[in-house]
């Protein structure tokens, strides 16, 4: 089968398509034909280095597609099930073993393709919205980066739940995407918190989703009121430098909290929960999930190029055929 191996981390160049042998389901697991394959964030982060690996590794962590072995013990899915998942080691490629724990059924009401593009960035919205700071009717919400693929989905829940967002976003055409996702607001990357506080009559808002980390976090707590609970979620810009926490009383007793996925899916049936309902807006039409780039295994680098250069929008997929 084909995939996007590494055999030495580093910039995006070092993701080449390679014929290796078909993986072998272990007691577990089910052995997927790969439709769709998510890139993330975290790809970049496990192909530069900055989260370490051990080398040759496969790229890719994200995808679905239809279950074509069964391993030893597995007795609860079936060969030609639509599934999919958000941790698989190895999912750049034309087939992946995935955890039985980590498969999550795909309804017929939702194709390969948007399945694949919901798993990781819907299920992180869902949470952020949901679980960590679950939004109000009336909430103001900051989101930054709101056309990128996290950012576009977390508008349309906060929306969803009645709450109001203002977007950061860094060109006008992303600017449009996020108002299309509902924003309420959306401003640049210099002027959010101030903005923040005209919104509320200085008050300042609950909560803050900040996944661009370095450039925009310590602004991003003066845009907070009294109390008022930073989510940092992310490092797209490059991680938050050491921090004294003395600075969360002087900005108003603020809470600070650095989630990841997998807090917030620590069982099958949470798991299972939050990716039924995400399903479920998208079957009914209420949540869109928009696939700003696809790409064939041998173009993996250029996705990397193109979502590390700030050039996409929504989520990007890599296609195995
Ligand atoms: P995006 O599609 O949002 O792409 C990143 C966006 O960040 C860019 O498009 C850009 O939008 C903005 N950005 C601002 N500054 C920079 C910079 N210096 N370099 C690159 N981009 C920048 O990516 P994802 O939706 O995949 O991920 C968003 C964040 O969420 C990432 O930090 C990721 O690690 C994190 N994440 C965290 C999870 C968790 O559970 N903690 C799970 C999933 C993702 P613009 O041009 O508008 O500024």
């Amino acid at each position: 089968m084909r995939a996007v191996q590494v055999t030495r981390t580093g910039g995006p160049d070092v993701l080449e398509v390679a014929d290796l042998p078909t993986p072998e389901p272990g007691p577990g697991e089910v052995l997927v034909d790969v439709a769709a394959a998510g890139v993330n964030f975290i790809d970049t982060y496990r192909r530069s280095g900055a989260y370490p690996m051990s080398t040759p590794f496969v790229a890719g962590s994200e995808g679905a597609g239809t279950i074509a072995r069964l391993g030893p013990d597995v007795s609860e899915l079936a060969v030609g099930d639509r599934v999919a998942w958000k941790e698989a080691p190895g999912s750049y490629a034309e087939q992946v073993c995935v955890p039985v724990a980590e498969v999550v059924p795909v309804p017929d009401s939702v194709s390969d393709e948007v399945a694949a593009a919901t798993m990781l960035q819907g299920m992180t919205a869902h949470y952020l919205a949901t679980s960590t700071y679950p939004v109000g009717k009336g909430d103001w919400a900051l989101v930054h980066a709101a056309a990128g693929g996290v950012g576009l989905l977390l508008t349309q829940i906060v929306k969803l739940r009645g709450g109001r967002v203002l977007a950061t976003t860094s060109t006008a055409d992303k600017a449009e995407l996020a108002r299309g996702a509902g924003a309420d607001e959306v401003t640049s990357y210099d002027d959010f918190a101030d903005r923040a506080r005209e919104l509320t009559d200085g008050e300042g808002f609950p909560v803050v989703y900040d996944g661009v980390g370095r450039a925009t976090f310590e602004r991003g707590l003066d845009a907070l009121r009294v109390r008022g609970l930073m989510v940092l979620y992310g490092a797209a810009s490059g991680p938050v430098p050491a921090f004294d926490p003395q600075t969360l009383n002087s900005k108003g007793g603020l809470f600070l909290t650095r989630p990841s996925l997998a807090y917030y899916t620590r069982d099958r049936a949470e798991l299972a929960d939050r990716a039924g309902e995400l399903f479920g807006w998208i079957g009914a039409g209420q949540l869109d999930v928009r696939i700003g780039g696809r790409y064939s295994l041998a173009d993996a680098a250029q996705a990397h190029e193109d979502l590390e250069g700030r050039r996409t929008t929504g989520k990007l997929l890599i296609l195995t055929s």
